[in-house]
């Protein structure tokens, strides 16, 4: 089987012409370059299990950015993180008192990582006190909440990026070329299923917090991967089907599994499904002249398999979150637009609402307002 490689110098530079790829008019205030030797400061919000696991660790790697605080409602633990990462006790702070961040100045990019339903009012806070924000995906339960967060940081004239890792993942950004390039002809079909097995209580199955199931999670990665194939459109209508519940016990207040189709422009199909109770993590996009397939590990921090109609491909590993992260100083730094904009994160919002809506319609087909 044929192999494609590519040069970590060649990815690195790949990675640099990724913030001229300008996706938003909006450009926020560009920062001072810092002195020397000084990165600019993350405050994480919400130190759960994607601040422990994933984003506090890549702030370790980042070049351009370092934690400088961090939001949470356990001062003790808020502590600890300030001991570990080395910034002063007076920059933990907590959820009610995140408009001081305005008065702090080693803070310049707040990353919102708390649950779904939360975003809107972190995010609008951040903004408020006068910092670039980074929200988690989804970017919040409804299109509105979206608008709100959009609005607050046009408002403080601040930049708002969405937690996409994956722009920043050389096989997601090798679908991408393909797309942009038509290298593999037009784009015929594409199909995924993404899915894991939820045990334990927690605000992913509380409507509130979650705004939905396993559709905002984890289906918003299917979304993200058929625009991406798409050439960066979004569908022109979906029609969506709930599937029975293994445990509807467990499952009160959210889709267990769901399963839909999104009609993209020029009669390209994306068919998807996504669960609380299957594991699977694949995606695949055809062109008329060859195929792209993510057989493994799909949307995940590392492990993907990908292959294409000519080869296996192979990759340096890195890591997405301190790309995404570094990616997002840099344009700070520069005045640049940030690739994964606040409108990206809305635009998978209104294919998630259409989503839903046909669901509720028994598989109607909805158009998405865009
Ligand atoms: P988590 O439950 O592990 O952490 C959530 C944090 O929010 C906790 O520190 C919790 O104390 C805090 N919190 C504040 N107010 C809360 C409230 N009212 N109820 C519950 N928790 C509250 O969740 P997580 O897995 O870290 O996910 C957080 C966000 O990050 C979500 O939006 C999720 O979609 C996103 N996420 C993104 C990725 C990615 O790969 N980009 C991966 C995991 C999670």
């Amino acid at each position: 089987m044929a192999t494609t490689s590519v040069t970590r110098r060649r990815f690195i530079s790949n990675l640099s012409a990724l913030s001229a790829l300008a996706m938003t008019p909006q450009l926020g205030h560009a920062l001072d370059r810092p002195a020397s030797g000084r990165k600019l400061g993350v405050a994480l919000v919400g130190l759960g299990n994607y601040s422990r696991g994933q984003l506090g660790p890549a702030l370790k790697e980042t070049q351009y950015c370092r934690l400088a605080g961090v939001v949470t409602g356990d001062p003790a633990k808020g502590a600890k993180w300030a001991r570990e990462y080395g910034f002063p006790a007076t920059s933990v702070y907590g959820y009610d008192t995140m408009a001081r961040l305005a008065d702090n100045p080693a803070i310049d990019i707040v990353y919102v990582v708390t649950p779904n339903g939360l975003h809107a009012e972190h995010c609008v806070a951040a903004a408020k006190a006068g910092k670039h924000v980074i929200c988690e995906k989804p970017m919040a339960n409804t299109v509105a909440e979206c608008d709100a967060i959009i609005a607050a940081c046009r408002t403080a004239g601040v930049q708002l990026s969405i937690g996409y890792r994956l722009f920043f993942d050389p096989y997601h950004r090798e679908l991408m070329r393909l797309a942009r390039e038509q290298d593999f002809g037009p784009l015929r079909k594409m199909s995924g299923d993404f899915g894991f097995v939820m045990n334990g209580r927690q605000w992913r199955a509380e409507k509130k917090l979650s705004g939905g199931g396993p559709l905002m999670d984890l289906g918003v990665y299917l979304i993200q991967g058929g625009c991406m194939a798409a050439g960066g459109v979004a569908p022109l209508a979906v029609t969506a089907r709930y599937e029975p519940k293994k445990r509807p016990e467990f499952f009160v207040e959210v889709e267990e599994r769901i399963a839909w189709t999104m009609e993209f422009p020029g009669g390209v199909t994306c068919q998807a499904v996504t669960s609380y109770n299957h594991h699977r993590n694949q995606f695949r996009a055809e062109g008329a002249k060859g195929w792209i397939e993510f057989s493994q590990n799909a949307f995940m921090y590392h492990g993907l398999e990908v292959e294409t109609s000519r080869g296996v491909l192979h990759y340096p590993k890195i890591n997405q979150q301190a790309g995404q992260m570094d990616g997002f100083a840099q344009c700070l730094l520069t005045g640049q637009p940030t690739p994964v904009p606040g409108e990206m994160g809305r635009r998978d919002l209104t294919v998630i609402e259409a989503i839903y809506a046909s669901a509720e319609a028994g598989g109607q087909r909805v158009a998405v307002m865009g």
